[in-house]
């Protein structure tokens, strides 16, 4: 047997006992004629003391450990003199009586400690050492639990787990497909499945009622801290529901997950629709941690001569509280903050209620104290606040202001990771006019159905069209998003033609789907939670690499495996590809 126990396990209460312990060697320590060996593995760190006095030649094994070394420890437990409150088996240590080495280690090229002197390309690179470190283990654990009582939920609710193929068709809506060259067939591809929509909707006419599938996802897509080339999808979607059902099912697995794995009781989530999303945060995400609600004021701007205004289409304004006593230098910052090209705001315009009640702001010569009251009064601002406003083309400054909104939040603290602050967008436009290719997408994907009552303006004015859509959005972060799905074949045909499909290109690429629709497709609907994001706000991560085991890097590489790479002659021809170099 290797070990009696793990290294986090024992306490006072085994005094006395025999034990064997096997792990890694965190550190050693000499201290008179003593060594002292920290020996981790993932449940814990137990001190184990190698007495001079005791056993010389024990001590001089002991002395020559590495770090990381693994090895097998006999010994009795002890009580400590000098307790180690920060430790949960800080109260013991083992008296080695006998060590046996069983695999030495190289130096590791970082120290695998809570906080570790390794940058990130290098703990990238030594991925399995990284995930040695408490700090990134413990952010898999939370992930396991939370995948586990996913399924244990659903499970109870009669869900049924199903796996769908990873070799798919590509098709030509949605992000761009990652495709896979067939050798038996020359000149042929496959994609890996975007997400397992086609199959989760043909298993509902099969039948199957209720299904979920915690599935991985590919996407080609331009990578984001929030975005990584394959990522994991609690994927669901059931028959026999409307919207109602779902958001309150799904409600209820994210209540029971925050129940379950943090100990939290949240409480019922409040229900914003796309449009007011929009004019209120001017984000579907928008973190509800804090208020801060935009304010319109464009009629009380127009008409005072101020050209910016009055030619701009839209004006609002937010009210940072207790912000007035802005210094000059922190009012330019954000400004520069506005201005960065990833934001696009021409400037910034604010108004100090200073703290005697006197208003000045940076358009006093167009605006007298009565005009700014005005403005002030509306965004229900107090002597001490400060309001900043942006003017333009309506959805451009309303994602301004939304960026300006969130950077403020994090300015003023209020935006607290152990705080969570979940809700239902609901309502989302069907389809959105892309500018450039002119044609209309849909929003969410094509399979999602339209309202009824504004089936009819599928012909006349398609921007107008809501969709029976949702996202489940927590701390501004977008963790699921579904809908209820079109199940009339003629429908889902029109929908293909208002997204300027001709009836042959719908029949080529989604012909089995609408075929499949005229033999007994049950209404149906789902949802699908990005698992990575749904850990990353548990844990309260920056970023979702640092809860999924091996991530790709910025540029979707994959460090250790040094992947992409290129691949042999051999292979390239089997698969009938030649490679061109411009
Ligand atoms: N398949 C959709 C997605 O990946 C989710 C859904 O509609 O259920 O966004």
């Amino acid at each position: 047997m290797y070990r009696t126990n793990s290294c986090g396990e024992l306490r006072l209460a085994h005094l006395n006992q025999e034990v064997t312990l096997a792990g890694w060697v965190q550190k050693t320590r000499k201290f008179g004629g003593m060594i002292f060996v920290d020996l981790r593995d993932r449940y814990g760190i137990t001190q184990i003391v190698f007495n001079q006095e005791i056993n010389t030649q024990l001590c001089d094994q002991a002395i020559k450990l590495g770090r990381e070394w693994v090895v097998q420890v006999k010994g009795k437990v002890t009580e400590r003199s000098n307790k180690n409150p920060n430790l949960p088996t800080g109260d013991i240590e083992i008296i080695a009586a006998e060590l046996i080495v069983l695999n030495p280690s190289d130096t590791p090229p970082f120290t695998i400690e809570e906080d570790t002197d390794g940058g990130d390309d290098l703990r990238m690179k030594y991925r399995y050492l990284d995930l040695r470190r408490t700090a990134v283990r413990s952010n898999l654990e939370l992930r396991h639990q939370m995948a586990f009582a996913a399924r244990s939920y659903l499970n109870e609710r009669k869900f049924m787990e199903v796996e769908t193929p990873v070799l798919v068709g590509s098709t030509p809506e949605g992000a761009r497909d990652f495709i896979v060259p067939s050798r038996m067939n020359p000149g042929q591809f496959y994609a890996l499945p975007q997400s397992p929509q086609l199959f989760k909707q043909l298993l509902m006419v099969s039948g199957f009622d209720r299904y979920f599938q915690i599935v991985k996802c590919y996407r080609d897509e331009d990578l984001r801290a929030d975005r990584q080339p394959e990522f994991t999808q609690i994927d669901c979607e059931m028959s026999f529901v409307e919207q109602e059902d779902i958001l309150n099912l799904f409600e209820g697995l994210t209540k029971y997950l925050f129940k379950t794995v943090k100990g939290i009781d949240i409480p019922d989530f409040p229900r914003l629709s796309y449009a007011d999303a929009m004019k209120r945060y001017g984000s579907d995400k928008p973190d509800t941690r804090f208020g801060m609600p935009f304010v319109e004021i464009k009629d009380l701007t127009t008409g005072k001569g101020f050209g910016v205004f009055d030619s701009a289409e839209y004006a609002g304004a937010i009210c940072a509280a207790g912000c007035a006593s802005y210094t000059r230098k922190q009012l330019d910052e954000l400004t520069d903050f506005v201005k960065r090209p990833q934001i696009g705001a021409k400037g910034l315009i604010y108004v100090r209620y200073d703290a005697d009640g006197s208003l000045k702001s940076s358009v006093d010569k167009f605006y007298s104290a009565d005009d700014l009251q005005k403005w002030t009064d509306r965004a229900k601002a107090k002597p001490g606040d400060l309001l900043l406003v942006l003017c333009g083309e309506t959805e451009k400054t309303q994602k301004q202001l939304s960026e300006l909104r969130l950077e403020m939040g994090a300015r003023l603290g209020l935006r607290n990771k152990d705080q969570f602050n979940c809700l239902w967008i609901t309502d989302f436009p069907l389809l959105e006019y892309d500018d450039e290719l002119k044609r209309y997408f849909a929003k969410h994907h094509p399979f999602t159905s339209p309202k009824p009552e504004d089936i009819s303006l599928l012909e006349t004015s398609p921007e107008r069209v809501r969709a029976n859509a949702y996202d489940m959005v927590i701390n501004g972060v977008e963790i699921g998003g579904g809908s209820i799905r079109i199940h009339n074949s003629e429908l889902q045909k029109k929908m293909f033609s208002v997204l300027g499909f001709s009836d042959e290109q719908a029949q080529a690429q989604f012909g089995f789907l609408m075929n499949a629709f005229k033999y007994g497709a049950p209404p149906h609907g789902g949802i699908a939670f990005g698992l990575d994001r749904f850990v990353s706000v548990f844990a309260g991560l920056d970023s979702i690499r640092d809860c999924i085991a091996f991530p790709k890097n910025n540029s979707g590489r994959d460090v250790m495996f040094d992947a992409p790479s290129a691949v042999s002659q051999e292979q390239l021809d089997e698969l009938h590809l030649k490679i061109v170099r411009s």
